[in-house]
């Protein structure tokens, strides 16, 4: 039975998921390494962690990366179509933040239809631009999960698109996509874990999206 878990604790945090499966993988990483490590020391030794997978370079998603990539020894990975924002203060949106972007290397890059095999999870790679160039969701289609990063939110909230790489079209077109998965249960980059009529929620978003075009 594969456990989820949200480790991230500082405020204005990206979340940061631990699924526990027999490879365990953190999703994204948050801004802040010393509360997400003491997150994660509650459930298993964070060396046991095998990947790091961002949803996105977005700073709040990847601050923390160099650090608990150091304090893992995980592989990193993230969207061949985000690495160029990689160490880029606008792309990583990091100036938001009044910070430097983090500088971390990225172990492998992914993409669409790629699939990571946690042991009892698939987790499949969906590109999703619109928030960001290179923005991924990742679906288990058995358990019926999405991890939707910041590409939707519950009660049909979306990711902004105002920033350096958004593109409202683009994600209109993304959330066209995730309307037709069937979602039991979303793991979203900001906002509360959410298991109720997610399929409804997520039309919402795209009603929404389409309303801003
Ligand atoms: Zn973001």
């Amino acid at each position: 039975m594969v456990e989820v878990h949200k480790v991230s604790g500082a405020a204005f945090d990206g979340n940061v998921y631990l699924v526990l499966d027999k490879r365990p993988v953190l999703i994204d990483a948050g801004m802040m390494a010393g509360p997400t490590l003491k997150n994660i020391k509650k459930f298993i030794d964070p060396h046991k962690i095998e990947m790091i997978v961002l949803t996105h370079c977005h700073h709040d998603h990847s601050g923390a990366a160099p650090e608990l990539k150091q304090a893992t020894g995980a592989r990193l990975l993230l969207s061949e179509q985000e690495v160029g924002a990689v160490g880029d203060d606008l792309a990583s949106v990091s100036y938001l933040f009044g910070q430097q972007a983090p500088v971390y290397e990225v172990d492998e890059t992914l993409m669409e239809g790629m699939v990571l095999d946690t042991g009892e999870w698939h987790l499949r790679v969906m590109e999703t631009p619109g928030h960001s160039q290179g923005s991924i969701c990742l679906y288990e289609e058995n358990e019926k999960v999405l991890f939707s990063g910041d590409t939707v939110f519950p009660d049909g909230n979306i990711g902004r698109t105002d920033m350096y790489g958004g593109n409202t079209e683009e994600l209109v077109k993304s959330i066209e996509r995730l309307v037709q998965l069937d979602v039991r249960t979303m793991y979203p980059g900001h906002m509360d874990i959410t298991d109720r009529d997610v399929n409804r929620q997520i039309q919402m978003s795209l009603r929404f999206a389409r309303s801003v075009l």
